[in-house]
């Protein structure tokens, strides 16, 4: 009746009669919906249920589990979002009873714990991005961005001044303008050298007394450490503008560099990207902020915070005491379970650990571009961090298309690079390893890779047709998302 690969609803499977649980005989008299809601409200057909037996029902769901991908499936290097494997330790922690059982509003002398853990996970943040205090509320690292910016406001604003844009490199994440629009400023966009980085002459010429901050992703999404990054600063400064560091993909430089060495006022980290917790179906997320000294009165409230006690003791309030404050973010604490997950992550893998972490993305992203680098296109070359960005060109001029490519590498077993992204490199693949990979991992993508551009030459219908091997083709997502089918009627054709 159904293909082999096709997973009917549950609906269609249904047969009258068929169940999956036994209730228990009634043992109380049957209440009267009638008498008790009256008559307006009660049905008068029975609901329109999937009747099926216990072995279909496990099936169905196993069935659309196994056709998901994630990182506990296959390689996921989707560029930009640090699709790593997150250690399932992590998940353990997370779930211990004193974690999971305690309610936002429990008085504070009940959840002492919970509340050092968000200490001392600041602390940990603090001393990562070399900063002078740091809130864990926002709950994105997009939700940082609107925070940070919010935060730069208010420091303006009470200087009297009014300063209505904000700087943002072409290079940066689309969050970056968004975020910049959402907090009531004007973003500018700044070019690209050619050699990828900030355009120094076009950026000071953009600067002036109407700009509030500048936003910069570093590593750049074209995978490249801003070297400019002291005279970009300097000159914001110079300026009376504050600089923002999007520090969504720190993994590159854990432990090798930090943006408040660098002179940044204020940073957003990604927690569920760096710090390992599983992402990528919507959340949840946390995107905590870091500021340097003068912005810390206009951090959001609450702030977590440790008293000494006259017997020695430390007691940990929630403190909203803070009239500078832009005022609340998030409810409660902040996204806890995912903050339990960072800190787990970060005490686990200790100061060497973390400096690791970012010596084996970087490995992993340069092995791969090097041995991708003569069968695809590298628009900006040389040393990469955590990530590179292919361009698709020379297949294009073939007839393959990056999108092609992309869905080929379904065929192959592996979840697809970001595509199309940055905006500045033509047909671009934005590739990002990470640092858990093994090298046979790595090495079965790059073979893959390398039989998709010989395909490209040889016979580039076979891509364009492409994916052959998954369960659903080329999706319509524009007409998925704008009109969605959720729900099920039995008239359905
Ligand atoms: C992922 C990312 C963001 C946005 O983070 P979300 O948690 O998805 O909101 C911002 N900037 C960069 C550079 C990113 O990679």
């Amino acid at each position: 009746m159904f293909g082999p690969r096709e997973v009917p609803l549950l609906f269609e499977r249904s047969q009258p009669g068929k169940r999956a649980a036994d209730l228990p005989p009634l043992d109380v008299p049957p209440a009267d919906p009638v008498a008790l809601y009256g008559e307006a409200l009660v049905r008068t057909t029975p609901p329109l249920l999937p009747e099926v037996s216990e072995p279909e029902l496990v099936r169905h769901y196993t069935a659309l589990s196994r056709r998901n991908y994630g990182v506990d499936t296959g390689f996921y290097p989707l560029g930009s979002c640090t699709m790593k494997y997150n250690p399932k330790i992590n998940e353990d922690l997370a779930r211990l009873d004193g974690f999971v059982r305690i309610h936002p509003l429990a008085p504070v002398e009940t959840v002492q714990g919970a509340l050092e853990l968000l200490h001392r996970l600041e602390a940990a943040l603090r001393e990562i991005t070399g900063m002078d205090a740091v809130s864990l509320l926002p709950a994105a690292g997009s939700h940082g961005e609107l925070v940070g910016l919010k935060i730069i406001a208010a420091y303006h604003r009470a200087r009297g001044e009014r300063r209505r844009k904000v700087l943002v490199p072409d290079s940066a994440h689309g969050t970056n303008p968004a975020s910049a629009a959402m907090a009531g400023f004007e973003a500018v966009s700044v070019p690209s050298d050619a050699r990828g980085l900030v355009d120094l002459d076009a950026y000071r010429a953009a600067l002036g007394p109407d700009v509030a901050a500048v936003m910069l992703t570093n590593p750049n999404t074209l995978g490249l450490f801003e070297t400019d990054i002291l005279a970009i600063v300097e000159a914001a400064h110079a300026a009376g503008a504050l600089v923002y560091y999007d520090g969504a993909n720190l993994n590159a430089i854990l432990g090798k560099s930090r943006p408040g060495d660098m002179g940044f006022d204020v940073v957003h980290v990604n927690v569920h990207k760096t710090f390992s917790t599983p992402h990528g179906g919507g959340g949840p997320g946390a995107g905590p902020v870091g500021v340097k000294a003068h912005l810390e009165p206009y951090l959001p409230i609450p702030r977590v915070v440790a008293e000494k006690r006259p017997d020695g003791s430390v007691f940990y309030r929630l403190s909203e005491d803070h009239p500078h404050s832009i005022g609340r973010v998030r409810g409660f604490a902040g996204s806890f379970g995912v903050l339990v997950r960072a800190y787990a992550y970060i005490r686990a893998l200790g100061a060497e650990g973390l400096r690791q972490v970012a010596e084996d993305a970087v490995l992993a992203a340069n092995y791969v571009l090097s041995r991708l680098k003569d069968v695809y296109d590298v628009p900006y070359g040389g040393l990469v961090k955590h990530e590179f960005v292919l361009s698709g060109r020379r297949q294009k001029a073939r007839g393959v298309r990056t999108l092609d490519i992309a869905k080929r590498l379904m065929d192959y077993g592996f979840h697809p690079p970001t595509i199309y992204f940055p905006l500045i490199v033509e047909e671009a693949l934005m590739i990002e390893p990470t640092e858990t990979e093994s090298k046979e991992t790595l090495d079965a993508f790059i073979a893959a890779m390398r039989a998709i551009a010989e395909e490209a030459e040889r016979d580039p219908a076979l891509v364009r047709s492409a994916p052959h091997t998954t369960p659903v083709g080329r999706l319509d997502e524009a007409k998925a998302a704008r009109q969605p089918v959720l729900v099920w009627r039995p008239d359905r054709s």
